[in-house]
Order: structure tokens, then sequence, then C-alpha cells
């Protein structure tokens, strides 16, 4: 996992940018016609003033309502993201090496009235790049290319690093907190935000649109134990004609790790309620999938126990994805 922070992400891309440059060249040449034509962005103040604004320009000036913005002044400085239901915030610094969609000083939309129009990032209010969704600060909204889609004009969308904190609860253990660096690029993000009440309408829409089936090519997949559950091992002096326990698992997006193990229906029995929980720890678990990618959810375990063995069921708990 690469250490670089968010800093120094930003300036890593410049060496790549210049042992390009010798070989777009030609390519420059031919688009030098379109680069000195005007690219068409909307006003964030009047967000219904498209300006024709001339391509590399430092300013952005609306003739409509006479505002003039810089180039950095149209930015998020923070960006409020979710990365696989987890809120994050996000050092929102777009310098992508190779991509025209994304860029500084705003994104690439379809415009109600055809063609492809920029927006700058401060008339947004969210974005979620897998919906294809972009809703500014007014609440109207526009479409946007699928953001997964590599190859031109974006073969590589800006990436953002940040770190992802969890905090793991065993029953009978103290929580403690694992903290890890990811790399993310804009795409994967779930959605991203201007301000944190933004962001919990993205979240709002995001769940209401899987909901309602909009993006059936990425069904949601429920968490499942991985092969067969780990039988508890009863002692012997823990033998009962019959008991029942419920062990409730939360299984990271990393298969590997557990968030949580509680014990949610005690067999009224101490030592089968701690045989079942570390049997519960020890087995292995499929995390649940949201619009194709593994997040964190959480599955109901039954022991069902007679004597000195148990039959495990496990079913998803209900809400199983989006935990508050
Ligand atoms: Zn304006």
């Amino acid at each position: 996992m690469s250490l670089f922070s968010a800093t120094t992400n930003r300036l890593r891309t410049f060496p790549a940018r210049a042992v390009r440059l010798s070989g777009i060249v030609l390519a420059l040449a031919a688009f030098a016609a379109q680069t000195a034509s005007a690219e068409r962005w909307l006003c964030p103040d009047c967000l219904d003033q498209v300006i024709d604004r001339p391509a590399g320009s430092a300013t952005l000036e609306c003739p409509a309502c006479d505002a003039s913005y810089a180039r950095e002044d149209l930015s998020w400085i923070i960006g409020y993201g979710n990365y696989r239901t987890r809120d994050v915030d996000l050092n929102f610094l777009l310098m992508p090496t190779d991509c025209d969609r994304f860029r500084e000083d705003g994104l690439q939309a379809m415009h109600k009235a055809g063609g492809t129009i920029w927006v700058p990032w401060i008339a947004v209010q969210y974005y979620i790049p897998r919906q294809r969704i972009l809703v500014l600060t007014d609440g109207s909204e526009l479409t946007t290319d699928y953001a997964k889609t590599r190859g031109a004009p974006c073969p590589e969308p800006p990436a953002f690093m940040f770190d992802v904190a969890d905090t793991i609860r065993i029953d009978g253990q103290q929580p403690r907190v694992t903290q890890r660096s990811v790399e993310a690029d804009l795409a994967e993000l779930f959605f991203v935000a201007g301000s944190p009440e933004a962001r919990a309408s993205a979240r709002a829409r995001f769940i209401e649109e899987v909901e309602s089936g909009k993006h059936p090519r990425l069904p949601r997949t429920e968490p499942r134990v991985a092969g067969t559950a780990r039988q508890p091992i009863i002692p012997k002096g823990g033998q009962v004609p019959q008991a029942e326990a419920e062990v409730e698992v939360r299984v990271n997006d990393q298969s590997s790790q557990l968030l949580r193990v509680h014990l949610l229906r005690s067999s009224g029995y101490p030592e089968i309620d701690t045989a079942v929980i570390r049997a519960a720890q020890s087995s292995q678990f499929m995390p649940a999938g949201e619009m194709g990618v593994p997040v964190p959810s959480t599955l109901v375990l039954h022991y069902s126990i007679r004597g000195g063995t148990a039959t495990v069921d496990a079913r998803p708990a209900v809400p199983s994805i989006w935990e508050d």
C-alpha cells in the first residue's frame, strides 16, 4: 500500500505528464484549432447561464451576473465523500494525469440542451459517479458519462489518499481501532458532496436508487459464510440436552477481518455462549456487495445445540449494509 500523502500524490503526476508531452506534440497540433475555441461552462451563481470560456483560461467570467472566478476558487477544498458506505473527508485536489472529464475546476456533464457542459465543483451539491447523477446547488440535475469507463477522455480518473478507521468490537474484548491507508479514484467513491449536509442527501439518494432497482447491472449481494461455519467446541461440562444461541457478525469489506462479534441471544449457559462466539469469530465470510464493490455488512448466525453438536444457520441482518 502506498504511503504517499494526498499532496505528494498530486506532485508525482508531473514527471509522467512531462514524459507524455513529447508523444503528444502531433496531437496537440491537431487540437490547436479546438483549444483556441471556447468551452461551455455553467455559471456557479446563475446556474442556467451557459458561458463560453476560452479553453485553459485562468478565470470564469459570467456576462449575465458579472461574477468572475479564479480557477482555484471553482473547486471544493474538502470533498465530503463516501467509500464503501463509510463517510470520508477528502483533500479535494484534482490534478488528473490524463483526464479531460474531471478537472481541478469542474467536471463534464451532459447539458439538458444537448452536448456537453463543464460544471464548476462549487456549483455541485453532490455527485454519484456510478449512478451518473449530478445534482447542482439549486437542486437541478444533470447526467454524466459512466465514470468507470476507462479510455478517452479519461483513462485515469483523479485519485485520493485517505485513511479508513474501523472500530473492532468483539464480545469479551476491549474495542480497538484499526486504520489503513486507501487510494481510491473518484469513480470508486460512492458519492462526493460539497458539504456534510449534501453528503447526507447523496446517501439517501444513492440508497433510494439502489432500492428502486434502477441499476440492475450491479445488484446488491448479501454477505454469506464462506464454506461451512465453524462448529462451536462445547466443553464436556457445558453439554446440555438443547439450547439456542445467536451471534451477530459484522463482516468487513476486507473479508479477513471481522468488525463486530456480538452475542444477540444467549443460550443461558455461559460456556456455550463463549463457544459460539469463538466459533463465529473463527469462521470465514464473504462480504456483501453494493454497486459491484465489497462493503461492510452484518450476518446473524443461529446455533441450535443438542448435546455436544450444533447446527448453524446464517442470515443477513436487517439492515445489513447501510448501518448508521
Ligand atoms: Zn452568472
